[in-house]
């Protein structure tokens, strides 16, 4: 699969969504990611850190 680039729905960013992790999302059944990896380890972190709190 080709790579694709999709906007991040918290930053506004775009990211690279790379032909590998496509093939394994829809492996797995996966809807394709809403956000970049930072954005996505950030609320990680916060969320381990923190735990879970709304905007
Ligand atoms: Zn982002």
């Amino acid at each position: 699969m080709e790579d694709i680039t999709l906007t991040c729905t918290d930053c506004g960013e775009e990211f690279i969504f790379t032909g590998g992790e496509r093939e394994f999302f829809e492996e797995k059944g996966y809807d394709e990611p809403k956000r970049c990896k930072s954005c996505r380890d950030k609320r990680k972190s916060e969320k381990g850190n923190r735990g879970f709190k709304p905007y």
